[in-house]
Order: structure tokens, then C-alpha cells, then sequence
């Protein structure tokens, strides 16, 4: 999963991108809500988490801008302590969710995995697909019960899948979703990824469809 983190507080941006990152998200950074308005228009993020305080446009035109040119991706703001009215006017403007700032990392982690999973259509924190199971809380992924040692790469590529079920996912969409702009991107990478989460899985829940992606079939999905 890919998140834009829109911050104008250096630190505060570390500190949100680092605990992204550690908790196996691939997180891009804007400081301003011009840079963050554009990475938000012409990137495809999961999620992203946008501060309402910005300088040179404010995350609430940020915000408006990116809904009227159609992109819809779950948006989590952070307003400052006292101000209702961010509220009102950011979840007017499209906003997903809210965390009023000073907050709680773990607050924060826990209302982006609810995002996520609810435009993946999902109520619970764990997404199962045959005999595997991936819990987004904790970051293990288990096989009849038994856990698998991903790398973070592999996790990201699985849970990315995961939260896609059903989906004929494409090797350039998966490219997009899992590293960040800076990353030399080389979607042959991808097939490999793929061949060491299907050999770790020792299940074949992973279908690969020709020319066009991948596809997680469910056997329990209709
Ligand atoms: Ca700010």
C-alpha cells in the first residue's frame, strides 16, 4: 500500500512517515499544499493523510481540488485541537476521517488501516483467502495456522493483493502501489516477488492471469 503523507512540520512529517513506513507502508512526502495537491493528483496512493494547516495552499483546497478532478482515494485529516470548524469543512470537502493534532501514532495507524480496508469493501482487520490469512493489525501472515516469514516487500505485495481480492491486479498497478517516486521502477521485479510469496505460501492462492496481472481467487468468494 501506497500513502502520501502531507505535512508541513518537519518532524511531525518524519515521525508520521516512519511509523508508516515500519508498519510496512511505502509512504511518499509533501511539506506544502501545493507539492502535495499535485503528488495526490498524478499519483495513485491508498490512502493519504493531509494536514489542514499548509502552507501555500491549505489542505482544505487540497483536499476539494483532488475531488473534483475524481480521485477518490480514503483521506484522513489532521486538524488542530480546537478548530471544530476544520472539521465540518474537511469531511464537506471530502475527507474520510479526522485525527485532531497533538495525537497518538497508534491512532492514527489504527483509523488508516480502517480506511483501507473499507475501500477494500472489508469489515475486519484480517483478510483471509483459502487457507491464508493476513492480519493488517499485526503484520502476520499465516498459512492453515502457520505463520510465514514475509520480507516487507513481500507483505506489501501480498497484502496489497489481498485487499484486492477477486480484482485481476496488473504488474504496473502493482508497481505503482508498492514502491515510492523515487524507486527505479522495473515491473519484471514483480514476477519475482510473486515466485517467493507463492514458494514461502506453499499454497497456490496466487493465479497468474497471461498479459494481464494477478489475480487472489478466494475459493469462498462468489
Ligand atoms: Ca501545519
Amino acid at each position: 500500500m501506497r500513502l502520501l503523507v502531507v505535512e508541513d512540520d518537519p518532524d511531525l512529517n518524519r515521525q508520521l512517515s516512519t511509523a508508516l513506513t515500519d508498519a510496512g507502508y511505502v509512504v511518499d512526502r509533501a511539506f506544502d499544499g501545493e507539492e502535495g495537491h499535485y503528488l495526490g493528483d498524478s499519483e495513485p496512493y491508498d490512502a493519504v493523510i493531509l494536514d489542514i494547516g499548509l502552507p501555500k495552499m491549505d489542505g482544505i483546497s487540497v483536499l476539494e481540488g483532488w475531488r473534483r478532478s475524481g480521485r477518490s482515494m480514503p483521506v484522513l485529516i489532521l486538524t488542530a485541537r480546537d478548530r471544530w470548524s476544520d472539521k465540518v469543512q474537511g469531511f464537506d470537502a471530502g475527507a474520510d476521517d479526522y485525527v485532531a493534532k497533538p495525537f497518538h501514532l497508534e491512532e492514527v495507524l489504527a483509523r488508516l488501516r480502517a480506511l483501507l480496508r473499507r475501500s477494500a469493501g472489508h469489515a475486519k482487520s484480517e483478510f483471509i483467502c483459502g487457507s491464508v490469512r493476513l492480519d493488517t493489525r499485526t503484520g502476520r501472515v499465516t498459512v492453515e495456522g502457520n505463520p510465514v516469514k514475509l520480507t516487507s516487500h513481500e507483505y506489501r505485495l501480498l497484502s496489497y493483493l489481498m485487499h484486492h481480492v477477486g480484482r485481476v491486479v496488473s504488474r504496473s498497478e502493482l508497481v505503482e502501489h508498492l514502491y515510492d517516486q523515487d524507486f527505479d521502477r522495473d515491473s519484471n521485479t514483480i514476477e519475482v516477488f510473486v515466485g517467493r510469496i507463492r514458494r514461502k505460501l506453499g499454497v497456490d492462492v496466487i493465479q497468474t492471469v497471461r498479459g494481464l496481472g494477478y489475480l487472489l481467487a478466494s475459493p469462498d468468494a462468489h
